[in-house]
């Protein structure tokens, strides 16, 4: 497949698009997703696929209704902000994606939403910790010092939040969830927020919150990848 910049001639350009147009596709799909998951309202939260082993990436516009998206709608941008197809402007946080998919080649789709529950977490600055078995297999979720919407310093906080990890919390904001699928970051950022509802239900009972220590944390989590699932 194609890297990020070469030399495009008409035929290649075709080839091109025809790729775009599957990635298109799938933003499409998640955007109804994200949208009917109560995990967004309007036109807010952003999300994006990598395309192949590019540096390039598909990503919602900014300020569209996730229900009337179509596929040309969609723009192609390079992580550096370039836009290379399409006549959308991208998300407003296109920063935010462009420098996650620079430093973290395995990175291949990102989800943000605007989820309750995780945003409280934000505000009283509290990362989620490991309270359960499914928080064991995901690691503790960090909250990223705060920054302005759209700014190259909440990219920069965001990305470094989340070396090691696969997501993070965005103060007074919302989630951010990777994964090597649009598939896999989007159940996980579903994930995160039932445990932060949890979380946050436990710590308004003014009681004492257990959490699993990391010593039976990493236990717990050998055990699991050897003996879960088929
Ligand atoms: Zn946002």
């Amino acid at each position: 497949m194609f890297v990020g910049k070469y030399e495009r001639t008409a035929k290649n350009k075709k080839e091109e698009s025809e790729v775009y147009e599957e990635y298109k596709k799938e933003i499409v799909e998640y955007g109804r997703k994200i949208l009917n998951s109560n995990h967004v309202v309007g036109t807010s939260g952003n999300i994006s696929v990598r395309i192949g082993n590019t540096s390039l990436f598909a990503i919602t516009p900014s300020g569209m209704p996730y229900e009337e998206l179509t596929v040309d709608d969609i723009p192609i941008i390079d992580v550096k902000g370039e836009r290379i197809e399409g006549t959308k402007k991208p998300s407003i946080e296109v920063r935010m994606h462009g420098l996650i998919y620079e430093h973290y080649p395995d990175v291949r789709a990102i989800v943000h939403t605007h989820s309750v529950y995780t945003t409280v977490l934000s505000l009283i600055r509290k990362p989620l910790p490991i309270i359960n078995e499914t928080m064991v297999m995901v690691g503790d979720v960090p909250v990223a010092e705060f920054a302005r919407t759209g700014s190259l310093e909440l990219a920069e906080n965001v990305t470094k939040a989340l070396k090691g990890r696969r997501a993070v919390i965005l103060a007074n904001h919302g989630l951010l969830c990777v994964g090597k699928s649009l598939k896999e970051s989007f159940a996980l950022c579903e994930e995160i927020e039932r445990d932060a509802q949890i979380y946050v239900l436990a710590l308004s009972t003014g009681m004492s919150v257990h959490i699993i220590p990391e010593e039976e944390a990493k236990k717990t989590r050998e055990w699991l990848s050897k003996n879960y699932g088929q």
